[in-house]
Parts: C-alpha cells; structure tokens; sequence
C-alpha cells in the first residue's frame, strides 16, 4: 500500500518540530509524494504559531518542489469542542484538520467529554479530519465518533508518529486503531494514513501503521490519501 498525500506535517513554526516548509516539499518529492498538507499546531498549543501565521501562509507557493503544498493547520480541538483559530483565520486555510492535545485548551477528563467534544468538531463544517481521533490519552466511544464522520464527510486519521517506540501503547493503541479502521469500513467512512512528521526524514513514513490498517482489511480505495483523485472528492485542491 502506498500513499500519494502526507497530510499532516509539521514545520518549525510548530515549535517541536525541526524542518522548514521547503525542506518537508522536497522531502516529499523524494519519496514520490504529490501533495503535503503543511498543519502545523493551532496558537493554544505551547510554542505554537501566533494566528498570524495562518492568517499570512497564502504567501506560499502551491507547488514547492513539484509537490502541491496544502496551507493547513492542526487546530486543537477545546474542551467545549470548538477550534482555537478563529473562522476568519480558519477560512484563509485550504485543510483543516483537528485534533485534542495536552495543555492546549482542552481540560475534559472522561470518555463520554472526550465523545462529544470530537464530535462538535467533526460537526464543524470547516473541519476535514480529526487527527490520532484512537488515543489512549483520550479515550473516545468510537462506534459514535466514526457515525458522525460518516453524516458529515470527515476523514479519520490513522496516525504513525503515535506509534513511536516512546508513544506506543500510550496514544498509540493497536487495538482502538483496529477497532477504529474495522468500523469506518462498515460505515464507509475515509480514512488517511499519515506521518504526523515533525522532522522532513519522517514525511510520508507510514511504515508502523501498514500492518495494522492492512489486519483491518481496509484497501487502498478505503484510504483517502492513496490517490490525489480519491482525496479531490472530500478535500478540494
Ligand atoms: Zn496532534
Ligand atoms: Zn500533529
């Protein structure tokens, strides 16, 4: 299986992550990728970018290297399920995906917040992804979150950066992951493999999650980000 979009990368502006826009583009060109979506971290999270920078990213390029760079963010999802990047910020933006994050507005402690603020922002119709949604830090009812996906055409993200050696287990879960790819098959829910990179030599590095997706039985035309044609019918670009 192989993917031709990374949709979750990070750059410097991030904070914790080391490369620059330039250097993930050609990264990707070397892997024989066709798009990145750039998402670094909304402004909550702590070394994260001021609004402005989302507010300025139409400075960049659409192709960098050959590679069609997507301008997004990662906005974190707050405890009450709303963004921490305001619609007018969100709107300058050509992806927008959505994830919950430690010490990054979101102080919900029990499954059942978890559920219901994931599903407030796959109900936000600027949102196209919700990001590592199987994670053990925060535990959602997945049957409810991957419905909600279904009813508003939001991708779910199978993430490979949780599957670090130093992740593994803790937000990376094998079995809410299988759980999760199992039932966006039953409902036909699009799911995305990405790295999550936050260096250029982890772009398109899917490697630890192959097995889990393939154990699923999900095929290349269950994941989104397989062919740039596919992921046209959900994201427009
Ligand atoms: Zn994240
Ligand atoms: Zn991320």
């Amino acid at each position: 299986m192989k993917i031709e979009a990374d949709l979750h990368t990070h750059t410097i502006a991030s904070g914790h992550a080391y490369s620059t826009v330039r250097e993930m583009a050609q990264a990707a060109a070397g892997r024989g990728l066709k798009l990145i979506a750039i998402t670094d971290h909304g402004p909550l999270l702590p070394g994260g970018p001021h609004e402005y920078y989302f507010g300025n990213i139409k400075v960049l390029p659409d192709y960098i290297a050959g590679v069609r760079v997507l301008k997004g963010v990662e906005a974190n999802i707050m405890s009450d399920g709303s963004l921490d990047l305001s619609t007018d910020y969100l709107d300058k933006l050509e992806f927008i995906a959505a994830g919950i994050h430690e010490d990054a507005g979101y102080y919900n402690q029990n499954r059942t917040a978890h559920t219901e603020a994931t599903i407030r922002a796959i109900m936000n119709p600027r949102v196209k992804m919700i990001t590592h949604p199987a994670n053990l830090y925060y535990p959602i009812e997945i049957e409810a979150v991957v419905r909600a996906a279904r009813e508003h055409d939001v991708i779910l993200e199978v993430n490979a950066s949780s599957f670090d050696s130093y992740r593994v287990n803790k937000r990376g879960s094998k079995e809410l992951t299988l759980k999760m790819c199992k039932l966006a098959r039953k409902y036909g829910v699009p799911v995305s493999l990405n790295s999550d990179a936050h260096y250029y030599e982890d772009v398109g590095n899917i490697k630890a999650i192959l097995p889990i997706v393939e154990e699923a039985g999900l095929k290349e035309s269950d994941i989104i980000n397989t062919s740039l044609e596919l992921l046209n019918k959900v994201i427009d670009f």
